[in-house]
């Protein structure tokens, strides 16, 4: 049975830098993320697209309140659907991303669906990258260079960061959250690590994470504190036998516990479990598992306001 919610409001988009947009979907948990707007000249370059139909629609009518330039290219940092369910509704756009991206978006369709049944997904349509690197690539969007850097496995097995480098703005995607839970399911807590290095060293002024409110490099701290507290948690609880909800309620979250989406602690604590074993990278964790020990963690099913 799914429980009735009441949708978070649409997104709004805030510039944060000349032509350099950001659309903010809070509270930023389950399915409600950020997106980017950069808008040079007459073209405009957008990073990731939205959960749901109407979330996306809303986010085209923003792009057209601050400019009339079409959409020319959306990047994609990851393939997980609140980035990328919303890219069918720009055609005009060569979607660009990593090849594991295209690869996942294709071969999961909309099979996350179901995990968020309260969800009005409206009219979605699988709509992958084409125009897919796993190298550092640049794309000269008018005045702006615009630097797609591929950083994984971090978050994914797929993930890319967009980054401006005369503004130094950082679109960080799901690799670095702010207020937010980080996730490590469907990748790497030691490489989130590596990419965390890859990211600080770009030493960006703003950085606009996949979800939460726009900072600066202090959210990698934040975020590696985080990943420390994981690796110490599943260390304990792989050595006592513990499953990951298990070795989640042993484990005290401290000022973590303010963070949105808590239970996560469960599948980054499998994830961790799964790189203690020695388990090649990205080997994949059991999804009908790990999402039944989350919702008992949190003690109700998954809130997602999208
Ligand atoms: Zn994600």
């Amino acid at each position: 049975m799914t429980e009735a919610i009441t949708p978070a409001a649409l997104g709004d988009l805030v510039q944060i830098e000349n032509g350099v947009y950001v659309f903010s979907q809070p509270d930023w948990g389950w399915g409600l993320n950020n997106s980017g707007v950069i808008v040079s000249g007459d073209t405009a370059l957008l990073v990731d697209t939205c959960f749901t139909e109407r979330r996306t629609n809303r986010l085209r009518e923003e792009i057209r309140r601050v400019s009339t330039s079409p959409v020319k290219y959306v990047v994609n940092t990851h393939h997980h659907g609140d980035h990328t369910f919303g890219n069918y509704q720009f055609p005009e756009a060569t979607i660009v991303g990593h090849p594991y991206c295209r690869e996942k978006i294709l071969s999961e369709g909309l099979d996350v669906v179901p995990y968020f049944g309260a969800v009005d997904f409206g009219d979605i349509r699988i709509s992958p990258p084409t125009l897919c690197s796993d190298a550092r690539s640049t794309i000269l969007l008018g005045e702006v260079t615009v630097e797609v850097i591929p950083v994984a496995p971090a978050h994914t097995l797929g993930d890319v960061v967009v980054w401006l480098p005369q503004q130094r703005v950082l679109f960080a995607g799901d690799v670095a959250l702010n207020g937010s839970t980080p996730v490590i399911t469907d990748g790497s807590l030691a490489g989130s690590r590596l990419a965390l290095g890859i990211l600080r060293s770009l030493k960006p002024r703003l950085v606009v994470p996949g979800h939460g409110p726009t900072g600066g490099p202090e959210i990698f701290d934040a975020v590696a504190g985080y990943f420390d507290l994981v690796e110490s948690a599943a260390r304990r609880g792989y050595t006592r036998g513990l499953t990951p909800l298990e070795a989640a309620r042993a484990t005290t979250l401290g000022e973590y516990a303010e963070w949105s989406d808590s239970e996560r602690l469960v599948a980054n604590i499998a994830r961790t479990y799964s790189e203690l074993r020695g388990e090649p990278i990205g080997t994949p964790l059991a999804r009908k598992e790990i999402a039944p020990m989350m919702t008992e963690f949190a003690g109700h099913p998954l809130r997602c306001l999208a």
